[in-house]
C-alpha cells in the first residue's frame, strides 16, 4: 500500500475539483488531486462542452439551409454524424489533455481512481486507470469534497443506453434519431432537444409542469417556445411520461396528459428531469459530514459540518452550474491557504442555450416584486437593433429590471442568440452595484449586439433612442 502526505487532497476533477487544484498550487499549497474518470468532469468530457460544440454545429447546419433568404445557395447540406462526433470528441479531448496540463504545472498531483474518506484527514484511494490495482492512503489536513452530480431516473424509465438515454448518452449519438421523445424540458432536454431537431429529428417534449423552462422569466422563454414551434418540435406540458415499450422497430412512450393518454412512437427516449448529488460511497457517514437530501450543507467559506472537510459544486446544492463550482474553488482554495476569502456574489449568471439564448443575471420581475422592491423595467427588442438585423437573427430582446427611486439595476434577462456572452457585462454590472444610468451611459460600441442592453437601461429611464419610450 502506497501512502502519501500533502495539505489538501480534492476529490473529483471537474469545473470544481481541477480548479481548486490548480488555485491551491498557485498558493503553495501541496495539493493532489483524485478522479475515477477524466480531468474536466462531467462539464468538459459529456456535459457543456460537448453539447456546445454539437449546438453550435447544428446551428451553422440550420443557417446553411436558409442562407438563400441571404442569397447563399448551399444545395443538398447533409450531416455525417460520425464525423461530427468524432470532431466533437477531438475538441474533448483537447481541453481535457489542457486540465491535467495546468494541474501539472501548477505543482498538483493527480491520481486515478476513487476516493472515500476513512476519518477527518485520511482519504483512501481505490486506484484505477494509470493507477489501476493500487491502494493509496493519503493524508492531508485538508479535503475538498467536489464529486458533483449524475442523472435523476425516473420508475419506467430505467438508462438502458439503447432506447432509455441520459444526457451522455444522447450526446454521443452515432446517428440523429429519426424521432426523439425528451423528458423534462429544462436544461438539458430543451438544449438537446433543440439540437437535433435542427439536425432533423421529429422531437417530442413532455413537460410535468405547466411551462417548459419554468426556472426563466416567462417572456423569454415565450420567444424560445415560438422558435421551438417553428423548428417542428411539439411540446407536451402538463404531462406525464408513465412508461414505454418496444413494439417492433420503435419504442412507444406512453404520457398522461389533461386531454387523455398519448401514446408516441420514438427511436430515442431522452430523460432529463434533474441531477442527484453524488455523496453517496464517500465515506460521509463514518467521518460525520451533515448530509440533507444528499446535498451537503456548506458555509460561505464551503466549511461542512466537519473541520477540514470542505465540499463545493454541485454536491452542495443550487445552482448546479459549473461557474459557480470554478468560484467556490477558488474560495477553498484561498480559505485552506489562510486567506480571509468567502462566497460572496452577489449574481451568478446562468445561460440556457437554446435557441434563441436565455441569459440572467439577478432578480427576475416578480422575484423583486415577490420581495416587496418597487421595479420599472426596460425593454429593447432585438428588431429595433441594426446589428441583429444585419445578422439576420432578430428573435428576442434584453430586459432589464431596476429598482424605482434608487434606480439601482436588480437583474438582467436576455433571450437572444449570443445572450450567453451577453450577460457578462450586465452581471459585472450587478455585482458592482451599477445604476440603470451607469449603463446607459457607457458608450457601447455600434454595431454591436451589446448595445440593446444600454437600449434597456435607457429604456427603464425613458431615454431609449430607437424604439418609442413608455410615457
Ligand atoms: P432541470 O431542473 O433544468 O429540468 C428538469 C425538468 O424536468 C423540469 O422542467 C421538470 O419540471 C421536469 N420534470 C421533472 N420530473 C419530470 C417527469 N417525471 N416527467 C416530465 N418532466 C419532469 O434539470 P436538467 O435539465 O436535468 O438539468 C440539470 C441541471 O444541470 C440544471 O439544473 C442545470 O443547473 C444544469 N445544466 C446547466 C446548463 C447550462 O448552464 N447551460 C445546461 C445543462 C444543465
Amino acid at each position: 500500500m502506497e501512502s502519501l502526505r500533502v495539505d489538501a487532497v480534492v476529490i473529483g476533477a471537474g469545473p470544481g475539483g481541477y480548479v481548486a487544484g490548480i488555485r491551491l498550487g498557485q498558493l503553495g499549497k501541496k495539493a493532489l488531486v483524485v478522479e475515477r474518470d477524466k480531468a474536466g468532469g462531467v462539464c468538459l468530457n459529456v456535459g457543456c462542452i460537448p453539447s456546445k460544440a454539437l449546438i453550435n454545429a447544428a446551428k451553422l447546419y440550420e443557417k446553411m439551409r436558409h442562407g438563400a433568404d441571404m442569397g447563399l445557395l448551399a444545395d443538398n447540406p447533409r450531416v455525417d454524424m460520425a464525423k461530427l462526433q468524432s470532431w466533437k470528441d477531438g475538441v474533448v479531448g483537447k481541453l481535457s489533455g489542457g486540465v491535467r496540463q495546468l494541474l501539472k504545472a501548477n505543482g498538483c498531483d493527480w491520481r486515478s481512481g476513487t476516493a472515500r474518506l476513512l476519518a477527518p484527514g485520511k482519504v483512501e484511494i481505490q486506484g484505477s486507470g494509470a493507477d489501476a490495482g493500487k491502494t493509496i492512503q493519503v493524508d492531508a489536513e485538508h479535503i475538498v469534497i467536489a464529486t458533483g452530480a449524475r442523472p435523476v431516473q425516473i420508475p419506467g424509465f430505467a438508462f438502458d443506453g439503447k432506447r432509455v438515454l441520459d444526457s451522455t448518452g444522447a450526446l454521443a449519438l452515432p446517428e440523429v434519431p429519426r424521432r426523439l421523445v425528451v423528458i423534462g424540458a429544462g436544461y438539458i432536454g430543451m438544449e438537446i432537444g433543440t439540437l437535433f431537431a435542427k439536425l432533423g429529428s421529429q422531437v417530442t417534449f413532455v413537460e410535468a409542469l405547466p411551462s417548459i423552462l419554468s426556472g426563466s422569466e416567462p417572456d423569454c422563454v415565450q420567444v424560445v417556445a415560438r422558435k421551438a414551434k417553428q423548428l417542428g418540435i411539439e411540446i407536451l406540458v402538463d404531462a406525464k411520461a408513465t412508461g414505454w415499450s418496444e413494439q417492433g422497430d420503435r419504442a412507444v412512450v406512453t404520457v398522461a396528459t389533461a386531454a387523455g393518454q398519448r401514446q408516441i412512437d420514438a427511436d430515442k427516449i431522452l430523460v432529463a428531469v434533474g441531477r442527484q448529488p453524488n455523496s453517496e460511497d464517500l465515506g460521509l457517514q463514518t467521518v460525520g459530514v451533515r448530509v440533507e437530501r444528499g446535498f451537503i450543507p456548506v458555509d460561505s467559506k464551503m466549511r461542512t459540518s466537519v473541520a477540514g472537510i470542505y465540499a463545493i459544486g454541485d454536491v452542495v446544492g443550487q445552482p448546479q452550474l459549473a461557474h459557480k463550482a470554478s468560484r467556490q474553488a477558488e474560495v477553498v482554495a484561498e480559505v485552506i491557504a489562510g486567506r480571509a476569502t468567502e462566497m460572496d456574489a452577489t449574481v451568478i449568471p446562468s445561460v440556457v442555450f437554446t435557441d434563441p439564448e436565455i441569459a440572467s443575471a439577478g432578480m427576475g420581475a416578480a422575484d423583486a416584486e415577490k420581495r416587496g422592491l418597487q421595479i420599472t423595467l426596460g425593454k429593447f427588442p432585438l428588431l429595433a437593433l441594426g446589428r441583429a438585423i444585419a445578422n439576420n437573427d432578430t428573435d428576442g430582446f434584453v430586459k432589464v429590471v431596476v429598482e424605482k427611486g434608487s434606480r439601482k439595476v436588480l437583474g438582467v434577462h436576455i433571450v437572444a442568440n449570443g445572450a450567453g456572452d451577453l450577460i457578462a457585462e450586465a452581471a459585472l454590472a450587478i455585482e458592482m452595484g451599477a445604476l440603470a444610468g451607469d449603463i446607459a451611459g457607457t458608450i457601447h460600441a455600434h454595431p454591436t449586439l451589446p448595445e440593446a442592453i444600454m437600449e434597456a437601461a435607457k429604456a427603464a429611464l425613458g431615454e431609449a433612442i430607437h424604439i418609442q419610450n413608455r410615457r
